[in-house]
């Protein structure tokens, strides 16, 4: 492990490093950015935030590894701000950058006045209220760094290649944490690049989308999916690596069904919206009480909490209807 100036870069493997992209204010400390290198090409996984304090460790870790970008690919995991924002800022005319058909077909519109105006009007009607949202918008990653150039990208789907040096890369789609997060998987080296898939030291954010039903259903369906390979090395978008896939997929199942239960033991009150229901769920957070967390934190835990209420009404255990304005969830 070696320290530069900005960035920590650390060989995992040979030809296949990690840099760790800090995210200033974040909860999630840094953003684990993977480079492989090749004979004639290079690959970056995930970027960092579209920002200075993120653009200056990155080019001080290509610095060090000796990466020219105008022979290099980018694979975005995600279109999360802190794994893409940076990828406008590094990618070349000559560049290809990966990122899965459901997102790549609504990048430019999610960095758009309408897009934050649809999502404000929905958080409001789930209970948000409206003198918090102008505070989320202040710390949104998603507002303030996403990409703001054009990119020109190559969409892939399940079981694409991609090959750079020794390495042989699988795309496995895992959709949940966002509308089309994809892993990629090296079978021969068994090593699973997971993105926010799964992380060890924190818990990944499964939220509501537009554009996929039932988000943690389908979270916990991928979680499955992903168990199953033969995995050595597990290589997350944020915080540590690790071995083994399968016991921390155990734990994020168990995880989500205590947060399920105590949703439900809210709504034995009587009926809630997300925001109601959002301070009797056990949420991972440094700070004391719900009315002390940072507005843009609330705003994450409404949207897992509404993922939950959904799945709760998918399965038939609650029930969910709009009264004077409002999504009201309760008991089934
Ligand atoms: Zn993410």
């Amino acid at each position: 492990m070696s320290a530069v100036c900005f960035a920590m870069v650390e060989e995992l493997l040979p030809d296949l490093y990690r840099v760790e992209i800090p995210l200033p204010g974040s909860p999630l400390k840094a953003l684990n950015s993977y480079i492989v290198k090749g004979r004639e090409q290079f690959l970056i996984i995930d970027t960092g935030l579209n920002r200075e304090e993120c653009l200056r460790p990155m080019l001080s870790a290509l610095k060090e590894l000796e990466v020219d970008l105008s022979k290099t690919d980018f694979f975005i995991t995600h279109f999360h701000a802190d794994h893409s924002g940076l990828v406008g800022t590094l990618a070349t005319d000559t560049s290809k950058v990966y990122l899965n058909r459901p997102e790549a077909s609504s990048v430019a519109f999610q960095s758009s006045e309408d897009f934050w105006k649809g999502l404000f009007a929905f958080y409001h009607s789930n209970g948000f209220p409206e003198e918090e949202i102008k505070e989320v918008l202040k710390g949104h990653p998603g507002y303030q760094y996403s990409i703001r150039h054009q990119v020109n990208l190559t969409v892939t789907e399940e079981g694409d290649e991609i090959e750079v040096g020794d390495y042989l890369f699988r795309c496995i789609e895992t959709p949940g944490h966002s509308p089309g997060h994809t892993c990629l998987y090296e079978a021969s080296k068994k090593i699973l690049l997971c993105g926010d898939h799964i992380l060890f030291d924190i818990t990944p954010n499964i939220t509501c989308w537009k554009q996929l039903e039932n988000s943690l259903k389908q979270y916990l369906t991928n979680l499955e999916k992903v168990y199953t390979l033969d995995v050595n090395l597990v290589l997350p978008g944020h915080r540590n690596f690790w071995d083994n896939h399968r016991k921390r997929i155990t734990e994020l199942q168990q995880h989500h069904r205590n947060r399920l239960d105590e949703a439900l033991f809210a709504l034995e009150g009587g009926e809630k919206t997300a925001w109601e229901v959002a301070p009797y769920i056990t949420w991972d957070m440094d700070c004391g009480s719900w009315e002390e967390f940072p507005s843009v934190q609330k705003w994450f835990a409404v949207g897992e909490t509404i993922a939950h209420l959904d799945y709760l009404e998918a399965d038939g255990r609650a029930r969910k209807e709009m009264k004077d304005h409002k999504v009201l969830y309760s008991l089934a």
